[in-house]
């Protein structure tokens, strides 16, 4: 099995191969295709089974297709305005794909592994929105609209809550080790957020294990999935 024929653009298939990675991991070859195909995951898999590149290269791959006509707009309106001297007002950030994560680490993980898996993607990029991280930061990065959001659910709040971020246009909602951020009390968080994004989304959840609340919250959050289990 390659990763070619899993369905991904070539430009996949060249970062993968320049990551070093020779064929997918089990839970890439059962999670891509059906990623690809546009359906709903729910995933058990443990940390060191390839899970990031799992739920990222397929939403990579639906991005790369996509138009990204909105943010291209967004960014061109603001530039000419600057060119005018006028000042720009903050749009909010209309992220297109949103990952969720329990801890800063491992969203820096997700988001430079994004960054090795883009770098023929030039108009794809990814941000970590973090607690701890210094607000005017912050905004310089969600100024940039950015078409992909990792972040920890208590600081994405905060930025939502102030109007910065708007979902209306997110396709992919990803939530990684979802156990964890249970255990770590962001459920509320969580049912926020995921309120706040379009029922259209596609979304795959990732978990060390698919049973009791993480389960209940899977099913809820998720259409017709498909689970896979490692
Ligand atoms: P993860 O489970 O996503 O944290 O990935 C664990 C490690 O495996 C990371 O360092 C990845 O770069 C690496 N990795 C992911 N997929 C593959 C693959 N198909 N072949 C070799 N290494 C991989």
């Amino acid at each position: 099995m390659s990763f070619e024929a899993l369905g991904l653009h070539a430009s996949l298939v060249k970062a993968v191969a320049e990551a070093g990675y020779t064929q997918p991991t089990p839970v890439q070859a059962q999670a891509i295709p059906a990623a690809i195909a546009g359906r709903d995951l729910l995933v058990s898999s443990q940390t060191g089974s390839g899970k990031t590149a799992a739920f990222m290269l397929p939403a990579l791959n639906k991005l790369a297709n996509a138009e990204i006509v909105q943010a291209r707009t967004t960014a061109q309106s603001a530039q000419s305005a600057r060119a005018k001297g006028e000042r720009v007002r903050f749009t909010a950030a209309q992220p297109k794909m949103l990952v969720l994560t329990p801890t800063r680490e491992l969203a820096l993980q997700v988001t430079s592994a994004t960054e090795q898996y883009t770098t023929d993607m030039r108009r794809i990029r990814a941000v970590s929105i973090l607690g701890g991280m210094p607000y005017p930061k912050q905004m310089q990065l969600l100024a940039k609209n950015p078409e992909i959001l990792v972040a920890t659910p208590g600081r994405l709040i905060d930025h939502m809550e102030s109007g910065k971020i708007d979902f209306s246009e997110l396709e992919i909602l990803v939530l990684d080790e979802a156990d964890r951020m249970l255990d770590m009390g962001f459920i509320d968080d969580i049912e926020k957020i995921v309120a706040a994004t379009p029922a259209s989304r596609q979304t795959m959840l990732f978990s060390a294990t698919l049973d009791g609340v993480v389960g209940n919250m899977a099913r809820r959050i998720t259409k017709d999935p498909q689970t896979i289990q490692i």
